[in-house]
């Protein structure tokens, strides 16, 4: 396993529009590997084959805090999604910012995992948003395009509460966190 470098907003690669997969070769497996190792590394809950150069349709993600429920999605579709939800976002490929996006509250995706069985994922909230958001990815489209409002500094969303801290350092050194 190994990481890959992520590509950042700009680079023509994140607008391109991906290629279906048509078989999941060893080259394929190592790279759904990567992109685990890849996201998990960075904190990420998801991640999109073009978002380390590889114009193929293929997702990772994985919204847990234990890195419990990792889903590969190889040729994903939505075909339901309800509700709405607004909220933060962000990307691995625009370091350090969040905006605000509005997305669907439900969707259910169908797609193959990486033995190209068909798989289905269903997912609400923070899940829901994470499908859609790397979806848009294989069709070259990045969330700062549907942000409303202004990009905000990662850091400014996160309230500094200082017994919070104090209490998370206390978990840690408890062997807790
Ligand atoms: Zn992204």
């Amino acid at each position: 396993m190994a990481l890959r470098t992520i590509r950042e907003y700009g680079d023509p690669v994140l607008t391109k529009k991906c290629k279906t997969v048509k078989e999941m070769n060893d080259r394929m497996k190592t790279l759904v590997r990567d992109m685990f190792e890849t996201m998990y590394d960075t904190g990420g809950v998801g991640l999109a084959a073009p978002q380390v150069g590889v114009l193929k349709r293929i997702v990772v993600i994985d919204v847990t805090e234990d890195q419990s429920e990792p889903h590969v999605l190889v040729n994903p579709e939505i075909i339901f999604s309800e509700g709405e939800q607004c909220g933060m976002e962000g990307c691995l490929s625009v370091p350090g910012k969040v905006g605000q996006v509005t997305r669907p509250n439900h969707v259910i995706c169908k797609a193959f995992n990486e033995n190209m069985e068909p798989v289905e994922l269903e997912g609400t909230e923070l899940l829901a948003r994470a499908i859609c958001h790397e979806l848009d990815h294989l069709d070259g489209k990045m969330y700062v395009d549907l942000v409303e409002g202004p990009l905000h500094d990662a850091s400014e969303e996160i309230p500094i509460d200082e017994e919070e801290v104090l209490d998370e350092i206390d978990a840690q050194v408890r062997g807790e966190a």
